[in-house]
């Protein structure tokens, strides 16, 4: 093992928003604390990108851009998207736009404007590949620190090592199980959307499908329909019908950073409850705006006698064969039970995101985990046995004990700060160990209640 790898007081794993707001919080800890730690973080990514798949020229936000990576913990932070415009010279324009809500396009742009403050912190274009146990100088069995290595375009193994590691990765793409293992250059997951149409610039798909009922389906579903004028695009999806995300104030009150205790602390059942009662503010919803655009442009086709583009709701995926025609999909009717075969040049698997990536990162250090597997304190670091000095944090990878927010921009400032105290070892101990907290904890509400 090389003991000559740098040893950091914590790396982070991914430079997306959860550690670009970590990365920010800990220079503004610094500079109110006076402490200094030696930390960086190891992206895969060759440069700075928030989803760079789906920056579709007309998508809006759906989070207001005072959930943006510091204002909600410190509003008069340099990093706001406030000291952006103002930066870029744009604020008086954008107040005569009068919304809270900006094309994806400026708040990718705000992000990265972020993150090049931060460019000497990450390593780009390093893929975490193995995360080791590593005793340190010391004899007894004691985990000091992590020994993460890395590799990078040219095949370069890099060594470093971790007294502390914060992962955060993201989401991987979800496909469904018809979908697995088809490697056709045809089938591409919507993370990949645009990505797909630049690295094809001859593409003239005539029969697309899209898979799914959430934004990203609709989404690229309009898009495609704007972009390729010839071709018919059929929208598939399980539902019923394109349903709205709740994203009015009462409900809205479950994102705010306050609603992570009293979710954290409930009794597992009744967190699973709500989880469940406000999933359609997040998951399998579609902006309601968007959603009035495809049924207008659906029925404008029946207007003109022609309906080239179709929405196949409750419909089955069962079966998907590739061949040179075109890749074949079986769909099964939910309701009916019917059986229907298309042809397509083109499907967009818009069908979501998984975000346990870290299992399969962390797998070498199982023996370290407790039996019951995974679980997160509530300032989101792993549990670990005891003879584990070393810490790891999750962001983003915790929606079950922490609550849909957990996943979304709206808890990155606060979260970002409560780790940093834990880092720092400055936030109240264990909280998770004092019943009575726990208890205060369970019993507070948020305002609307
Ligand atoms: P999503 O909301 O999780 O929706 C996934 C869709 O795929 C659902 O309709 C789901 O159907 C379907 N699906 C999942 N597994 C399936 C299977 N095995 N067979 C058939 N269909 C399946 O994912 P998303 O649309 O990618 O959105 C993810 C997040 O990104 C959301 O928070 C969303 O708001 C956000 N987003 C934001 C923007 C924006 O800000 N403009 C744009 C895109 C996405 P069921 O409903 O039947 O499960």
């Amino acid at each position: 093992m090389n003991n000559r790898a740098m040893e950091y007081d914590f790396l982070g794993i991914g430079f997306g928003p959860s550690n670009v707001a970590l990365a920010i919080a800990m220079e503004e800890h610094a500079a109110s604390h006076g402490t200094r730690a030696q930390f960086a973080f190891i992206e895969r990514k060759p440069s700075f990108v928030w989803h760079g798949g789906m920056l579709l020229e007309d998508a809006d936000m759906q989070i207001s851009f005072m959930k943006d990576l510091v204002t909600l913990r410190n509003p008069r932070s340099a990093y706001s998207f406030i000291s952006y415009l103002h930066a870029k010279g744009r604020l008086e324009s954008f107040i005569n736009l009068k919304t809270f809500f900006p094309s994806r396009l400026e708040f990718n742009d705000y992000l990265s404007w972020v993150a090049g403050h931060f460019e000497d912190r990450c390593y780009y274009g390093e893929e975490v590949v193995e995360i080791l146990p590593d005793h340190g100088t010391g004899t007894d069995d004691a985990v000091r620190r992590l020994l993460v290595r890395s590799r990078d375009a040219e095949g370069r193994l890099h060594e470093r090592f971790a007294r502390n590691l914060v992962i955060g990765v993201g989401g991987e793409p979800l496909v469904p199980e018809a979908f697995e293992g088809q490697r056709d250059a045809r089938i591409v997951h919507s993370s990949r959307y645009l990505e797909h149409l630049a690295a094809n610039p001859g593409l003239q798909p005539r029969r697309i499908a899209v898979i799914g009922g959430g934004q990203s389906a609709a989404e690229v579903y309009m898009d495609l329909i704007q972009r390729f004028g010839d071709a018919s695009v059929s929208l598939i999806m399980r539902g019923g019908a394109l349903k709205p995300s709740d994203d009015s104030p009462f409900v809205n009150e479950i994102f705010n950073p306050g609603f992570t205790d009293y979710i954290y602390w409930q009794p597992d059942e009744r967190r699973r409850r709500m989880l469940d009662e406000f999933r359609n503010t997040n998951y399998s919803v579609v902006d309601v705006d968007l959603i009035e655009r495809i049924y207008h442009m659906l029925y404008l086709q029946r207007v003109r006698g022609h309906a080239r583009h179709a929405l196949l709701a409750s419909r089955d995926i069962e079966r998907v064969m590739p061949s040179a025609d075109g890749i074949e999909c079986l769909l099964r009717d939910r309701e009916e039970g019917g059986a229907e075969r298309h042809v397509y040049d083109l499907v967009i698997v818009a069908t979501g995101y998984r975000r346990d990536a870290y299992q399969r990162m962390l797998a070498p250090l199982g023996t370290l985990l407790p039996e019951d597997g995974f679980g997160v304190d509530r300032r989101y670091r792993l549990r670990t046995c005891e003879s584990c000095e070393a810490r790891i944090f999750l962001q983003g990878a915790c929606e079950d004990s922490h609550g849909l927010s957990d996943t979304l921009l709206s808890v990155l400032s606060i979260r970002s700060q409560e780790i940093v105290e834990a880092l720092h070892d400055r936030m109240l101990p264990a909280l998770d160990a004092v019943p009575h907290a726990r208890q205060a904890m369970a019993e507070a509400v948020p305002m609307s209640q």
